[in-house]
Formats: structure tokens, C-alpha cells, sequence
């Protein structure tokens, strides 16, 4: 059995893992670290959690980031928040006797400032989850030119949760990667596709048994409450652009109310059951069939031995009573080698019987956070700008239009037309979410209320209700003194929509959106309403900072001299 020490690494690193108690490196750690302390190998580590992987990525890359270089060399990607936070300690722990190296660990739900903040006093290695960096990425606030070491810890979980697009950005932005380490417990053909992309032949080493139970169809889970749970449904669609996947209902009327609601709405759907006469099913079947029909709500019954390749979700509106049916509707997808998504909505109420099928059908079972609206816009977004680069233009005849445009187009940048491009293709999504309450149970919440299963509809549809109808309400209080207006020197022309804007705004301040009031943007400036005693912690966290390198002027609107509006002469 070997050492730390005999596997080459630094000795104030192997005294860390001595006083952790680390007697001798595990398998992964073994084959790993000699291998990732030479700085330049790609690796692909299938290692599942337990076996000691955060030290097989972590004990490396601190011996091969440079202490005296004050910027991050190193980035460790993960899929939630805990892991991030994990991570973060154990590198923690092991750079105890190696000054100079720091670790800061970023990821949503957490304020974004101090996050920047963090990153600008100079660290080594980020610790992320892929939706925050992202949003960090875009706003600039982290250097990524010099970023030579990239680690995706739990990629295949990262894969489940719908960061492919994520991921392949961040590595599309790390010019200066040198490389790659990946970590995974299993090895789905996204993966393996990321890899050959991405990764110059990689060292591949795998321990112990690669997870292969139910391989092909990934088991996710929602918690919601009956009150919001079509609302739910809608995210998670939303959420999945290129969804064609059948949705489960228990009974007729819940089946035929869903498809009218979402037909009503805009989706292509339709339903399946029991009502229908066999030409309507065909029918039905037939246009599903040839994808004509992105979704297909039914009845178990009338679902039975439906078997259409390529369905990429089930998605079970309610869970069934029966293990048997749960294993019926979720083998609708993961066929003929093809990876699928069963995805579940499910009430807090439920979760008992969600636990006796989870066991039962021996899957593991991922609860997801359902998306909020900010995430669904985005996902939207690069959704349709792939769609846009990866447009065929071979046939038409556009190489003769074009030329014709570039006069109309000659004062406007490229910035712009993607702008507005983006702008007639989602409207619907940004007008729909820009104020879009968050559908998931808080921990706050949670303790209120004491246990999870008491949790119930009341407490969550008071909250719920709170979101819009509320700051109506506080609206028209706003006069009787209850709100103060802020002006600030941003608006749409700074690349703002007002769902974005609201994020930035709270997230640069630390403050709930409960605070907000109306939000009145216009191109160069704009006007927010906020909670009386919340003005101040607002002004102090965005006045006088930067945005895209210019001074951001927040004060209040309605003291003193009217405010300095920008005009439209500023570029
Ligand atoms: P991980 O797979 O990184 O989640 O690690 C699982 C657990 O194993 C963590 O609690 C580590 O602290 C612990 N661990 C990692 N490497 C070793 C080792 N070489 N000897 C003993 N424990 C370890």
C-alpha cells in the first residue's frame, strides 16, 4: 500500500492529510494525483462519491496553482451548492500549511456582491455551480483568461440537471485551459460526447463499478403543492426547449383540463384517454408519432404499450399510487439506447410514497429546484441561439438578400440584431416571467412550519400570494408613505430586461424582492419603489460601483433636486 508522500506530493500537503487521518490514498487518489500533479494531463476519473475523488482533484491542483499569482488559475465546477460548499472545506483543510492559496466558493442563492467581492481580493481556485458562474461570467466579474486548470466534479449529475449548455460555455470561455479533469460516477453518452470535444486524450481511470442501475432514464423530482402545481408543470416545460415527452395524469378530466389550459396557452398538445374514439387516437398517436405534437398528456390506461422512440421526458403530474405504474410511464423513455427523463411533480404530502418507490424501484432520485423565471428565460435564450448558428442557410438563395440589407443594417451593431432577434423570440418568456414568484418550498418556510409534510398548501399559498397580488397592494400603499422611490442611472440600453434587472439590483444588495415595489424602466434610467427602511442598504450597494465600467448613480427620486436623468446622447 503506498503513501501520500510516495506519490509525490508537496510535504505541508502530506502533514494536512495526516492530521485529517488519512492513513494511505485511496484507489482513485492513487492513480489520480500523480498523474493531475504534472499540471498538463486531461483526465476522466469515473468515481462515484465516497471514494475519496475531492482529494484526488483537490491535493493537485493546490500544488500546481502558483500562490504568488493573484488570480484564479483554477476552476472546479459542481452541480448544487452543498457540494460546492463540501468542496470548498476540504480544499480548506488541505491548504492549511500552504500560505497564499485561497478558495472562494460561488453559487446561487447567495449574495452575488460579496461573491464578487471575494473574487476581486485575488484567489486560486473558484469552486462553482454553473448557473452562478455563468451569471458572473456575464457580468464580467471573474478573469477567465488565465483559468489553466478546469475540474467538473459530477458531471454526469450536472448532465441530469440540464447544464449542458453551461458547461460547454464555460469551457468555450477558458482560452488559456490547460486541463480538463473530469469526474463522473457514470459515463452517458453526453459525457462521453463533452469529453472528445473538450478533453485531449484523456487518462481515463475508473474505480470500483461503474453505476449502470437504470443507466439510461434519470429519476428527477419537484416538490410543489396542489396549488402550484400546473404551475410547476409549466416551468419544467419552459425549462426543457427541446422537450417531446408525454405527461401523466390520473384521471380523464385532469388529463383533457391540463391539454385545454396549455393548448389555451400556446403549447402543442394534446391529450390521450378513455373519451377518445380509436380514430381520435390514432389520430392523436399519429401526429405524436411523426412529431407533429411536441406533448401528450394522458391516462395510464390510455398510455398502455405506447412505444415511441426518442421521447425525451415522462413527466408524472402526480405520482401514481402503484410502484408498477410508476415503472410503466417512466419506461416510456430511455429506449433503444436513448438516455431519458422521468421527471415527477411532487406535493410534500407525497413524499412518503415517493420514498416507498424510490426504494422499491431501486433508482436514485434527484430533487431539483424548480427553475425560476430567470432561469427559464435563460435557458430559452441559448436555447434559440444555438438553433440560430446551427441554422442551415446552404439552400436558400440568401447570399443575394443579404447583401441587399446591409444599408438598413449599417448603424446597427451585431449586439443589436442579436438583441433584437432575442427580443421577438422571447417576449412571450420575459413578459411571462419577468416577475415570477419562486415556486420552491424555503427552508425558511420549512421551520415555520415545523416538518416538511405539514407543510401543506395554506402556508405556501399565503406566501405564493404574497408574490404579485401583493405588491399591487404595497403599491398603492407606496402613497401613503410606505415606499420610497429610488432613481438609478440604468435601464434597457445597458443590456437590462426587467427580470434581469430586478436580479442585479437585489442581488448587488443583498436585499428580498418583497422589498420592491414598481420597477419603471426606461432606456437610460430607471425608477424602483422600495420598502422605506430598505432605501438606504439599497443606495449604500449600488451608488457609486461599477456596471460594465461605468459609475452606477443611485439616489433618492423624490428628495431635493430633481434627479439627473441620463440622456439619450450617452453611449
Ligand atoms: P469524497 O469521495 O471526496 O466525497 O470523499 C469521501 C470521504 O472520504 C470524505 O469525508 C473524505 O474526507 C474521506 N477521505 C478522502 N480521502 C481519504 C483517505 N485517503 N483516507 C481516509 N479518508 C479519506
Amino acid at each position: 500500500m503506498t503513501t501520500f508522500e510516495a506519490l509525490g506530493l508537496d510535504a505541508r500537503l502530506v502533514r494536512a492529510t495526516d492530521e485529517l487521518g488519512y492513513v494511505n490514498p485511496t484507489t482513485i487518489q492513487e492513480q489520480a494525483i500523480p498523474v493531475l500533479m504534472s499540471g498538463t494531463k486531461d483526465f476522466i476519473g469515473l468515481a462515484q462519491t465516497g471514494t475519496g475523488k475531492t482529494a484526488a482533484f483537490g491535493l493537485p491542483l493546490l500544488q500546481v496553482v502558483s500562490a504568488t499569482a493573484n488570480y484564479p488559475q483554477a476552476l472546479v465546477v459542481c452541480p448544487t451548492r452543498e457540494l460546492c460548499l463540501q468542496i470548498v472545506k476540504e480544499i480548506e483543510s488541505f491548504k492549511k500549511y500552504l500560505p497564499g492559496i485561497a478558495v472562494v466558493a460561488v453559487y446561487g442563492g447567495a449574495s452575488i456582491g460579496l461573491q464578487i467581492r471575494d473574487i476581486k481580493r485575488g484567489v486560486q481556485i473558484v469552486v462553482a455551480t454553473p448557473g452562478r458562474l455563468i451569471d458572473l461570467i456575464e457580468r464580467k466579474a471573474i478573469p477567465l483568461d488565465k483559468i489553466q486548470y478546469v475540474v467538473l466534479d459530477e458531471a454526469d449529475e450536472m448532465l441530469n440537471m440540464g447544464f449542458q449548455e453551461d458547461i460547454e460555455f464555460i469551457l468555450k470561455n477558458t482560452p488559456a485551459r490547460e486541463s480538463t479533469w473530469l469526474f463522473s460516477a457514470t459515463m452517458p453518452p453526453e459525457i462521453r460526447k463533452v469529453s472528445k470535444k473538450y478533453m485531449k486524450e484523456p487518462m481515463e481511470v475508473t474505480v470500483g463499478k461503474v453505476n449502470t442501475a437504470n443507466a439510461s432514464i434519470d429519476h428527477q423530482y419537484y416538490v410543489s403543492t396542489a396549488q402550484h402545481r400546473y404551475e410547476t408543470l409549466k416551468r419544467i416545460i419552459d425549462f426543457n426547449p427541446g422537450i417531446y415527452g408525454i405527461i401523466f395524469t390520473r384521471t380523464k378530466a385532469d388529463a383533457q383540463e391540463i391539454c385545454d389550459r396549455l393548448t389555451r396557452e400556446g403549447y402543442d398538445i394534446d391529450a390521450l384517454h378513455g373519451d377518445l374514439s380509436q380514430q381520435q387516437r390514432d389520430k392523436v398517436m399519429g401526429q405524436f408519432r411523426d412529431k407533429s405534437l411536441q406533448l401528450l398528456i394522458a391516462t395510464d390506461v390510455a398510455a398502455r404499450g405506447i412505444d415511441v422512440v426518442g421521447i425525451t421526458h415522462v413527466i408524472n403530474y402526480e405520482l401514481p399510487d402503484d410502484v408498477e405504474i410508476y415503472t410503466h410511464r417512466s419506461g416510456r423513455t430511455g429506449r433503444a439506447g436513448n438516455q431519458g427523463i422521468c421527471v415527477s411533480i411532487v406535493h410534500a404530502k407525497e413524499m412518503y410514497k415517493f420514498k416507498q418507490i424510490e426504494r422499491i424501484n431501486n433508482s436514485r432520485f434527484h430533487k431539483l429546484d424548480i427553475p425560476s423565471g430567470k432561469d427559464v428565460c435563460r435557458k430559452q435564450f441559448f436555447h434559440f441561439m444555438d438553433k440560430l448558428l446551427s441554422a442551415d442557410i446552404s439552400h436558400g438563395d440568401y447570399e443575394t438578400y443579404v447583401p441587399m440589407l446591409s444599408e438598413k443594417f449599417a448603424e446597427v451593431t451585431k449586439e443589436e440584431v442579436l438583441q433584437r432577434v432575442a427580443a421577438l423570440e422571447f417576449d412571450r418568456f420575459l413578459k411571462y416571467y419577468e416577475n415570477a414568484e419562486d415556486l420552491n418550498l424555503r427552508e425558511r418556510e420549512r421551520s415555520k412550519t415545523g416538518s416538511l409534510p405539514a407543510l401543506g398548501g395554506k402556508m405556501r399559498s399565503e406566501r405564493a400570494e404574497g408574490g404579485r397580488g401583493d405588491s399591487r397592494k404595497e403599491f398603492s400603499r407606496s402613497s401613503s408613505g410606505g415606499y420610497k422611490r429610488l432613481f438609478v442611472n440604468l435601464g434597457t440600453r445597458d443590456g437590462f430586461f426587467k427580470a434581469s434587472f430586478l436580479q442585479f439590483i437585489l442581488d448587488m444588495s443583498d436585499l428580498k424582492k418583497e422589498v420592491l415595489g414598481k420597477i419603471d424602466m426606461k432606456d437610460m434610467n430607471s425608477w424602483i419603489e422600495i420598502d422605506k427602511s430598505s432605501a438606504q442598504q439599497m443606495i449604500r450597494s449600488l451608488d457609486g460601483k461599477k456596471y460594465k465600467g461605468r459609475s452606477i448613480r443611485m439616489n433618492d427620486a423624490d428628495s431635493g433636486a430633481p434627479p439627473k436623468a441620463r440622456t439619450k446622447s450617452y453611449q
